[in-house]
C-alpha cells in the first residue's frame, strides 16, 4: 500500500481528470479505456497504457474504476474476473447503495476488496484537497489507501457498509436536483412577468442561504421526534403552497411541482396533522 502506483480504468471526463491528479503527484499510473484514444493525452504525461483489462488489474493492487455506472464495471470485469484475486477496487462510480453492496459482496467472491467512493465534484475539483468523496467498506483497507485515496479529494469515511457512501451520495442528489429545479421553477414564473434570471439572483440565493439555519432548527427537534406547531403549521403550509400552484397557474407556468408539493402536505392534513410542523411529513413520506 505504501508503493506510489495505481491503475485507472475508466477514462471519461472524470478518470481523466484523476489520471492527472496521479500523474502530478508523482504516481505511476497504469491506465485502460474502452476507447483507446482517450488515453492518447495521459500516455504522453507518462501513464502506463495497458495492453488490456487483464494486464491493468495485474499491474497494481490499487485499482481506481470510474465508470459510467456498475453494470460498466460488470461488462468490463467479468471476463477478467481471473484477475480481480487481491486487488482493491475504489469504485468512483455512481450508482445505488443496493448495487453497491452487491459489487462488494461479488469482489470478495472473487478474492478482491471493494471500497465504494461518492465523488462530490465535477472533474475540475479533483487534485483539490477542499474537495471531498464519500467512502465506505473495510476499514482497515480504506486506511491502507488513504494517503492516495486524498491525491484525488479530500476523504470522508462513512463506515464499514459498503452501500452508506452510496446512499450519502444519493442523499446529497436528492436534495441538490428537487433545490435546483425548485430555482428553475421559481426562474419561470419570473421570466413570464418578465423578470430576468439576473435581476431575480440576489433573490434567489437570499432565500437559499436562509436554508441552512433552518435545518439547524430542525434537525434536533426532528431527532427528538417533536414536530409541535409552535412556529409553523402544516395547514398554513397547504395555504402557502396552494398560493404558489395557482401564482404559477396565473403566471402560464406549468404548476405540476408546487402540486407535487401541495399534495404531500394535504396528504399530512388528512391524517389528521394539520396543527402540527411540516417535519410531521416525514410519516408520510415512511408511508410510502
Ligand atoms: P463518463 O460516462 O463520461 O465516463 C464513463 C467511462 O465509462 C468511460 O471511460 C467509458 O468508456 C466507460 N464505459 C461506460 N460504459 C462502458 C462499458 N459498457 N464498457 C466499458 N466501458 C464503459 O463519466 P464521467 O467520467 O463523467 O464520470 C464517471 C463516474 O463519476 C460516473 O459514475 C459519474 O456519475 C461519476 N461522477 C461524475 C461527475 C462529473 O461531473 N462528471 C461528478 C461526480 C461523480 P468509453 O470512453 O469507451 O465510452
Amino acid at each position: 500500500a505504501d508503493k506510489r502506483a495505481v491503475t485507472v480504468i475508466g477514462l471519461g471526463p472524470m478518470g481523466q481528470a484523476m489520471t492527472g491528479a496521479y500523474l502530478d503527484a508523482g504516481y505511476e499510473v497504469t491506465v485502460w479505456n474502452r476507447t483507446a484514444a482517450k488515453a492518447d493525452a495521459l500516455a504522453a504525461r507518462g501513464a502506463r497504457r495497458a495492453a488490456g483489462v487483464e494486464e491493468a488489474l495485474a499491474a497494481n493492487e490499487l485499482v481506481v474504476l470510474s465508470l459510467t455506472d456498475y453494470d460498466a464495471m460488470y461488462a468490463l470485469l467479468e471476463p477478467a474476473a481471473g484477475s480481480l484475486a487481491g486487488r482493491v477496487l475504489v469504485n468512483l462510480s455512481s450508482d445505488t447503495p443496493e448495487r453497491a453492496r452487491e459489487a462488494a459482496a461479488w469482489a470478495a467472491g472473487h478474492g478482491a476488496e471493494h471500497l465504494t467512493g461518492g465523488v462530490q465534484v465535477p472533474p475540475s475539483g479533483i487534485g483539490k484537497p477542499e474537495s471531498s468523496t464519500f467512502y465506505s467498506g473495510p476499514k482497515e483497507v480504506f486506511e491502507a489507501h488513504e494517503v492516495a485515496l486524498k491525491v484525488l479529494t479530500g476523504v470522508d469515511y462513512r463506515g464499514t457498509d459498503p452501500g452508506r457512501a452510496a446512499l450519502f451520495y444519493q442523499i446529497q442528489m436528492d436534495m441538490f436536483w428537487t433545490a435546483m429545479l425548485s430555482y428553475l421553477h421559481a426562474t419561470a414564473i419570473t421570466a413570464a412577468n418578465g423578470i430576468t434570471a439576473q435581476e431575480f439572483l440576489p433573490y434567489a440565493q437570499s432565500t437559499m442561504a436562509s436554508i441552512p439555519g433552518f435545518l439547524a432548527f430542525y434537525a434536533p427537534r426532528i431527532d427528538a421526534g417533536r414536530h409541535d406547531g409552535d412556529v409553523d403549521k402544516l395547514s398554513m403550509g397547504v395555504a402557502s403552497v396552494d398560493h404558489v400552484v395557482h401564482t404559477a397557474e396565473g403566471s402560464g407556468v406549468d404548476a405540476a411541482l408546487p402540486a407535487a408539493v401541495r399534495e404531500v402536505f394535504r396528504r399530512g392534513v388528512e391524517r389528521g396533522h394539520g396543527d402540527d410542523s411540516f417535519t410531521r411529513l416525514l410519516e408520510v413520506f415512511k408511508a410510502g
